[in-house]
């Protein structure tokens, strides 16, 4: 691979010749000058928080009659977009979420991104979007982490998020799907999601009013719209004490997701119980993830329909012991109560992260981070394209 590096330009401009499959995907880098970029590795002070800092630059590519153009890597920035973009009008919006980690051979490893890019393109279907080629994906994504390795935040717990986005932009307020869209990639260097540790149990407000999804809808899709409908039943959480909505299926009868998470209980014998994936689901990695360690390890994790009444009555008798969510973000969260809209609360185990959800979530960054052999190959090098 060939790049040129113009040290001395303002603007430097490289060309990389990305083969995908026979296919060569030229990604054109338009660089921040070195002195207005990143030069020493990030090692920040204090937490950073989650999802708020940004680095130097991001990945753009064009959908324009039938075809991906202009793959690039310019400076962060606002984005030019037309006021009749149908996005902003009719919310053909979906994105994912990933993170990569910095491991002790100094090199930066992807957790599970292929998965991610799969279901970036089964959102697309949903939303009736253009697919962006898997491996088109991956490599955009890894040509951005290479040109931003200074930025893995040098911090316990630390990652660096990853976030592709796809947006409808042709200008056009007739209700039908867009012939135009952008794909774009922004990273975002991360501290731990519970900076005291995964130690606080959470609490969410079991609600009957309000619903994420309904069977035929978009439930399953990562979509942006998706996420302003939860917004109105997370302020209604927050007012009864609760830091989400525990989701129903749209009948009240079976349990759904936490908040932006997938919802999880634990047996007294140790079992694991995720509801099964339906269409009002998202299929959560983490999820998958935690399906395939039981797997692996012998553990009983498994997908069942959980019912309202039944799991109630489980938390009451002690025959549930322990339940949480699972998301990219924090991994795992435990929940320690459960709020009923008329104020009543219902206390899981000793309302505080138990020995199972703690274990869990221990081997499971311990695999993110190098710590624990990667049995199932979940992680891959980001590759050094650059000189
Ligand atoms: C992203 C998301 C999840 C978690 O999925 P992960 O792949 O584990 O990050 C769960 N539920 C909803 C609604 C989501 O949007």
């Amino acid at each position: 691979m060939f790049c040129p590096f113009l040290h001395w330009a303002p603007l430097i401009l490289t060309l990389c010749n990305i083969h995908i499959g026979q296919v060569a995907v030229e990604i054109k880098y338009q660089l921040k000058s070195l002195s207005q970029r990143r030069s020493e590795p990030f090692t920040p002070e204090d937490n950073i928080g989650f999802g708020r800092i940004r680095t130097d630059h991001m990945f753009l590519m064009d959908y324009d009659n039938g075809q991906w153009l202009n793959p690039r890597i310019i400076p962060y920035g606002p984005l030019p977009i037309s006021p009749g973009a149908m996005a902003l009008h009719y919310g053909q919006a979906i994105f994912e979420g990933a993170k990569a980690f910095l491991h002790s051979d100094e090199e930066i490893y992807t957790f599970r991104l292929d998965k991610n890019t799969e279901r970036l393109n089964e959102s697309a279907k949903i939303m009736c979007m253009p697919e962006v080629p898997k491996e088109m994906q991956m490599q955009a994504i890894e040509a951005l982490i290479d040109v931003e390795r200074l930025w893995f935040p040098r911090q316990t717990g630390a990652c660096l998020y990853i976030r592709p986005f796809l947006f409808a932009t042709e200008d056009n307020i007739s209700v039908r799907s867009s012939q135009n869209y952008t794909f774009c990639v922004m990273l975002s260097p991360s501290g731990a999601y519970y900076p005291e540790g995964n130690n606080n149990a959470i609490s969410l407000l079991i609600s009957k009013t309000y619903h994420r999804a309904v069977s035929g809808g978009t439930g399953s899709a990562k979509a942006a719209g998706n996420y302003a409908a939860s917004l109105r039943a997370g302020i209604a959480a927050k007012e009864k004490g609760a830091a989400q909505v525990l989701y129903l299926d749209s009948t009240n009868q079976r349990i759904e997701e936490a908040g932006a998470m997938n919802h999880f209980h634990v047996l007294k014998d140790g079992s694991i119980i995720i509801p099964e994936f339906t269409d009002t689901i998202l299929k959560s990695i983490t999820s998958q993830s935690v399906l395939a360690l039981g797997e692996l390890l012998g553990c009983n994790i498994r997908q069942e329909t959980v019912y309202l009444d039944k799991f109630i009555a489980d938390i009451e008798s002690g025959d549930i012991v322990e339940a949480g969510g699972f998301g990219t973000a924090a991994v795992v969260s435990a929940v320690g109560h459960y709020i009923f809209e008329d104020g009543t609360k219902l206390k899981v185990g000793n309302g505080e992260v138990g020995p199972t959800t703690h274990k869990l979530y221990a081997l499971y960054s311990a695999i993110q981070t190098g710590q624990h052999p990667d049995e199932l190959a979940w992680l891959k090098q980001v590759p050094h394209r650059l000189a």
